[in-house]
């Protein structure tokens, strides 16, 4: 003989019980067969919503109660479409008893629990009903039996307790004499020993369905409900989430317990001592393996076998100096809780014994702290303890695991990782058994915590990083070209999963939790929510993703300045615009405390020299004990396109427009001509180098003509340009004079900066630098007499957007 349980998905349509049919009619080829089923899915919430509204005096109960009724009466009538009239005229019977029912509680006003289980029981009832008559209909060897007339509870509403002694007689005796080959059972529903209906708690089908696989002693149960058994994690919040094939008895029972809903919590029980397997199935997929939950020994690496969360959590905190050493004062409390029917999920105390917390459902918080205050009101007015505080909103998530006591560090890895994305944690407990480790953490932050977790200690491969950019200009663009076409290549040999999630122009802004598909992603930001800077900071902070990464491929002001609203939400910053670094001191270095702080990196590589590793570099120089002497260095890939191209047979105006066409200056070319840009990047490794300056502390004697230093436009600086261009040329004729050639070069010495152009004789590093390129010399410490040389292109879009990539990668790297 079989248990079979199928839950409310799987019996929540009719195609659905055509499936649970023709896995019965398998079964019962060899075995004969107990199946426990739900209530067609929804129908417990739907009836206790009814109950509600008729208490509530809302007319709606009886648009809820239609909706109940044309649920059923379609599901009979497309389960037999010739031959309905037996099984609906009994359906109507229900139906009509149920309305009755409902009037009643309209009428007075009033909803027990007493009533509320009568309420529910009219679920299970019809779904059973219709089940076993329709096999019926089909020449199947079925029948039904009231579960009600089997199972014996006391009376406690709800979620009653039950009779063993008379619950497990009465399903023997029956099952002796049973002739059908199919016998369906309504689960969740029973009876006190007086005659009132009780149920068994909210998902209490499973333990329907093992109370009687125990009773009859059968060789297992079989779970059969609308995933593939039970995963590592809640596979409704972790897509990366798979089915555990094997599982223990306690593993399993702790998983429910902190609310792995797949399994109600008091199914394992029963079945335990007598050793009985629970097989958990798919129903929708039933050639998928699912879960074997047994005492069988298990074979596995990992010593943590999964992770659950409960939702709707408080904690309750009783402290004071008056509870220290004092004994009996926990009897007192978790009497008084028990009394009140409160069911403790958690607690922790402190080992000076001056505070106990508890974890309780938030729907009973009011209630446990009323009678709290009142057992302990002596000791509260003479100032011995506190009233008891409670907070609500909060969640419990738990790592699961047998053989977790056997290894060193699971915790410290647990914590260490919720920290690193900012997830704060309220409360914490650890079984002495420690089969499991509890934490209590804010209701927000559950999706996080177990993606956190999960890829932890299920997915230690692969480490998803989850990027939000905003400006998709020229480099913008290049940025999410080369990030599509690595995007392989990361996942394959670094083990990143790099995805990204926001995108955002100066127009529109779109966001997927899933990763932005890249082919279209022109198209569909085009067709994109309007762009907003702070509503881009608020979606992404909502959406609350481990490892997320704000990247500023903006030269925008408005951007930089939400850079601390970022990683106060531990968002990392992965920026090429140069203006917060450059900003006032104090403000660059309380971003780089607030990085520290909140543990999120501030990553600024291509603020000098786009992709050479200019930054970088001399911050391992700095960390690892180096000193700056001085640096000089060529840093602006404009000016250097312009002197290169620049000579007595160009026209300095034809050259500067060249280099704008060419994407070498920014849009307004008076930044870079002015010498701004160079000054900024010489005060950012002026800084890195661990110097407080701020940008007007930097010497900056400029080239340009007096009204083109004056100008107050673009255009109009265009137009002095070609006005002053014999004062171009002579700054050329000098040069050529001197056999020099004309680099606008930035020095840090002596605390000192300054920027400036010169003539560069031959033989220096610099005189023969091309193109765009950069050029920065170290003198440290170790490297006194020949510095350390960085040298390349320093300045386009491919090798900016590089430089952004290399950025990121390093932090999913880390
Ligand atoms: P049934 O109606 O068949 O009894 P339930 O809704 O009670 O089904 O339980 C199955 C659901 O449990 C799944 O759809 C899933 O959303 C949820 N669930 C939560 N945690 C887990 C887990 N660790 N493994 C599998 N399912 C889980
Ligand atoms: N129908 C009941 C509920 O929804 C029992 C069950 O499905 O297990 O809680
Ligand atoms: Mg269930």
């Amino acid at each position: 003989m079989k248990v079979l349980k199928f839950g409310g998905t799987s019996v929540g349509s009719s195609q659905n019980i055509n499936n649970v049919i023709n896995i019965l009619v398998n079964h019962s080829k060899t075995d004969t067969l107990v199946c426990v089923v739900s209530a067609v899915g929804g129908i417990t919430d739907k009836l206790l919503l009814a109950g509600k509204q008729a208490q509530n005096k809302e007319e709606a109960f009886i648009e809820t109660f239609n909706t109940i009724k044309t649920r059923h009466f379609e599901i009979v009538k497309e389960l037999n479409p010739n031959k309905s009239d037996n099984i609906l005229s009994f359906v109507e019977d229900k139906l009509n008893a149920l309305r009755s029912l409902l009037d009643g509680i309209f009428l007075i006003n009033e909803l027990s629990p007493k009533t509320s289980d009568k309420l529910v029981s009219f679920g299970e009832l019809l779904s059973s009903f219709i089940i076993a008559e329709t096999m019926k209909n089909r020449g199947l060897s079925a029948d039904v039996k009231n579960s009600q007339e089997l199972i014996v509870t006391n009376s406690n509403f709800t979620k009653a307790e039950v009779d063993y002694s008379i619950t497990n007689q009465n399903i023997r005796d029956y099952f002796k004499s049973a002739k059908q080959k199919i016998t369906i059972l309504p689960g969740f529903i029973s009876k006190s020993r007086i005659g009132e209906i009780t149920t068994l708690g909210r998902g209490g089908s499973d333990f329907t369905a093992a109370i009687v696989a125990a009773a009859l002693h059968v060789e297992t149960l079989e779970i059969w409900t609308d995933v593939s058994g039970m995963y590592t994690t809640n596979p409704k919040l972790v897509k990366q989430a798979y089915p555990i094939e094997r599982i223990s008895y306690q593993e399993a029972m702790e998983l429910s317990h902190f609310g792995a809903k797949v399994l109600y919590p008091p199914t394992v029980q029963p079945v335990l001592s007598l050793d009985i397997p629970i097989h958990i199935k798919n129903t929708l997929e039933p050639d998928a393996f699912g879960t074997v939950i047994s005492n069988e020994e298990i074979k596995s690496t990992s010593p943590v076998r999964g992770i659950s969360n409960i939702g709707n959590i408080a904690l309750l905190t009783l402290e004071g100096s008056g509870m220290v050493g004092i004994p009996g004062f926990s009897k007192r409390l978790f009497e008084t809780l028990s009394q009140e029917k409160i069911n403790v999920i958690m607690i922790t105390q402190a080992s000076s014994e001056h505070s106990i917390c508890l974890g309780i459902e938030d729907k009973e918080a009011e209630n446990a702290k009323a009678a709290i205050d009142v057992v302990f009101e002596n000791e509260i007015a003479l100032g011995k303890i506190e009233p008891i505080i409670i907070e609500t909103g909060l969640s419990i998530i738990a790592l699961v695991g047998d053989n977790m006591k056997n290894h060193q560090g699971i915790s410290g890895k647990m914590f260490s990782s919720l920290g690193k994305n900012n997830i704060n944690i309220r409360a914490i407990a650890q079984g002495a058994s420690e089969k499991n480790i509890t934490a209590v953490i804010d209701e927000k932050d559950v999706k996080k915590a177990l993606n956190t977790l999960h890829e932890q200690f299920f997915e230690t491969k692969t480490k998803q990083i989850n990027v939000f950019i905003t400006g998709v200009g020229n480099v913008g663009e290049r940025l999410v070209e080369q990030i599509k076409q690595q995007k392989k290549y990361l996942k394959d040999n670094l083990k990143i999963k790099l995805r990204v999630v926001g995108l955002s122009n100066s127009r529109h802004m779109i966001f997927d939790e899933d990763g932005i598909g890249l082919n279209n992603w022109k198209e569909q930001l085009a067709s994109g929510e309007k762009a907003s800077l702070q509503g881009f900071f608020e979606k992404t902070k909502a959406l609350n993703l481990r490892n997320s990464i704000f990247v500023d491929v903006t030269a925008n002001k408005d951007v930089a300045d939400l850079y601390a609203q970022y990683l106060r939400q531990s968002i990392a910053i992965v920026a090429c615009n140069k203006i917060a670094c450059s900003s006032d001191y104090n403000n660059y270095k309380d971003l780089k405390r607030l990085s520290l702080k909140y543990n999120a990196p501030f990553l600024f590589e291509t603020n000098v020299g786009a992709g050479l590793p200019i930054i970088d570099t001399l911050g391992n120089l700095i960390a690892s004990g180096d000193k700056v002497n001085s640096i000089q260095a060529v840093l602006s890939g404009s000016l250097n396109f312009v002197f290169n191209n620049f000579n007595d047979k160009t026209k300095f105006y034809d050259v500067v427009k060249q280099a704008g066409a060419e994407g070498y200056t920014e849009p307004d070319p008076r930044i870079d001509l002015s010498g701004v840009d160079v000054a900024r990047k010489i005060l950012i490794l002026a800084r890195e180098s661990g110097v407080a300056l701020n940008l007007e502390d930097i010497d900056n004697t400029s080239f340009l003509s007096e009204a083109g230093l004056k100008s107050d436009s673009v255009d109009d600086f265009y137009q002095t340009l070609i006005a002053d261009e014999a004062h171009y040329q002579s700054l050329y004729a000098s040069a050529k004079a001197n056999n020099c050639q004309l680099k606008y070069v930035a020095k840090f010495e002596n605390g000192k900066a300054s920027v400036g152009l010169q003539e560069i004789p031959e033989g220096h590093p610099f005189y023969n630098l091309e193109g765009s390129d950069n050029i920065v010399m170290f003198y440290t410490e170790r490297y006194p007499q020949q510095p350390m040389i960085i040298k390349g292109a320093g300045a386009g879009a491919d090798v900016t957007a590089s430089g952004l990539f290399a950025d990121i990668i390093r932090l999913g790297n880390d």
